[in-house]
């Protein structure tokens, strides 16, 4: 397998022991048509240099890449709709491998559809091909959007019929690949906790820290818990800042680097809508987008409780308090980041975010998410575009005023980013459901990729535009 020296395989999930995931066998699938590979993540782990036959045969057949024991599939618990449910564990995915990227980083190759484990609970192990390029554009655009996030490395075809409720049946299957940093997930925790294992929970404390949060001394279990905290704060703030909808967020969902993943019926928020609910089956909107960070501190809330095995409640407790002020405190440098404007203090950065909302919330459908934020981008840099542009009409008013008078404090950020040709476009590139909808469609009807490797050219454009970190 030709890899690059910068490849580096790390299978340290294995330090665990044997009581954490279970040896599986990868599907044999009837074919493997690749339909996408992420080069340029692919580089940043040393396996750029795979010619197609060998990408299929690491990422559809699953023939182990070097220095890689083979594919297991982690144990699990997690609370689903806020319903504790001890049967979960990866029953259609599996670890692949574990790497080091160019930034140092300890990365899983995670699997989707790869085929059934000893937790698929009579599911069959599969993921659509729909499902398969839906998480190719989350990942994507999330990226784009500088939020923290797994990245889709590979989706290959593997020519199954699926019976699916939520898709016209039958419908075509695909295995996809992701790089994720950590699918150690707060239910890892959960499983733990239920057998009462406090050993488990050390070890796992250990080991996050040791892989994840370095910084954290050796012991600090309340430490460990406000890194996390601190982490999945962040994230969420990113999220509300993308106008991003994650659908799911169950404690099986959630991680311990704060890296998203998983995206099964995410959305992206037309407009302003606090109550905008992604997922079909979340009847109550439970995980709706203003829900979000609740629903991130609940989950926490559970994975505190895990950890009081192993720690006194008070530091826990005072650790998991944090989770407000930090949210507070990324969301204001999240609306920052997507403003392309520099901070001018707390207060001053905070009605630049309450006058954003205000002016998105006012503006009613008119006013979309997405395009709001690529109109301003950089401040008073952008006003003549911005007034010139296709929403100047919704560009005036008392709240707006408060909004731009909010804006125009803030300095911007390397303002020489408006010189990237995206910026002389009039429409920002979006992902609502109808353009989700709308690249899927020939694929379906004529297996015609093009609008789909369209798009992801444009969002890395996209992505060099914003110049955002994740
Ligand atoms: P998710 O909602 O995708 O995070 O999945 C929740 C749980 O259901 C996880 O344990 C998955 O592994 C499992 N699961 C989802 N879809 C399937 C499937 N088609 N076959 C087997 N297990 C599945
Ligand atoms: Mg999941």
């Amino acid at each position: 397998m030709p890899v690059t020296p910068a490849y580096t395989p790390e299978p340290r999930f294995f330090d665990l022991g044997d009581e954490y995931a279970d040896a599986v066998r990868p599907a044999d699938f009837p074919t493997t048509i690749l339909r996408y590979r992420n080069d340029r993540a692919a580089a940043s782990v040393g396996l750029e240099g795979l010619d197609e036959a060998e990408w299929i045969a690491a990422f559809g057949r699953f023939q182990p890449l070097p220095g890689q024991p083979g594919p297991i599939a982690m144990r699990y618990h997690g609370h689903q709709f806020r319903h504790y449910n001890p049967g979960l564990g990866d029953g259609r995915g599996f670890l692949a491998g574990q790497v080091r990227d160019d930034r140092g980083r300890l990365l899983d190759l995670g699997t989707k559809g790869s085929g059934t484990t000893p937790w698929s609970r009579g599911g069959d192990g599969r993921l659509t091909l729909k499902g398969g390029m839906r998480e190719v554009l989350a990942a994507t655009m999330l990226e784009s959007l500088g939020v923290p996030t797994s990245r889709a490395l590979s989706l290959i075809e593997t020519g199954e019929a699926l019976e699916r409720g939520d898709e016209p049946s039958p419908t075509r299957s695909a295995v996809l690949v992701r790089l994720q940093h950590s699918h150690v997930r707060f239910g890892t925790f959960q499983r733990a906790a239920y057998h009462q294992r406090a050993d488990m929970i050390e070890a796992l404390v250990e080991h996050v820290r040791a892989l994840y949060h370095p910084d954290v001394a050796a012991g600090d279990t309340p430490g460990l818990l406000a890194a996390i905290v601190e982490a999945s704060a962040r994230l969420t703030a990113r999220w509300i800042a993308a106008g991003f909808v994650h659908g799911v967020l169950n404690t099986d969902n959630l991680n311990v680097t704060g890296e998203s993943f998983d995206y099964g019926p995410w959305r992206f928020l037309p407009a302003y809508e606090p109550g905008f609910t992604a997922a079909y089956f979340d009847q109550t909107g439970l995980y709706a987008f203003a829900r979000q960070p609740e629903a991130v501190f609940w989950n926490l809330t559970q994975l505190a409780g895990c950890l009081k095995l192993v720690a006194d409640v008070e530091p826990l407790t005072e650790a998991l308090n944090g989770f407000g002020p930090a949210y507070i405190r990324h969301l204001r440098a999240a609306f920052l980041m997507r403003l392309g404007v520099q901070s001018l203090g707390e207060a001053a950065d905070q009605r630049l975010v309450d006058t954003t909302l205000a002016l998105l919330r006012e503006g009613g459908a008119a006013l979309r998410w997405e395009p709001l934020f690529f109109d301003w981008f950089a401040g008073f840099s952008s006003s003549a575009r911005a007034l010139g542009g296709p929403r100047a009409t919704l560009y005036q008013g008392e709240t707006f005023d408060a909004f731009r008078f909010a804006l125009f404090e803030h300095e911007p950020d390397l303002p020489e980013r408006l010189e990237h040709p995206m910026f002389a476009q009039s429409e920002p590139e979006e992902m609502l459901i109808d353009e989700v909808e709308a690249l899927w469609a020939p694929v379906a009807t004529d297996d015609d990729w093009s609008p789909f490797q369209a798009k992801l050219a444009r969002l890395e454009q996209a992505r060099e535009a914003w110049g955002f970190e994740g």
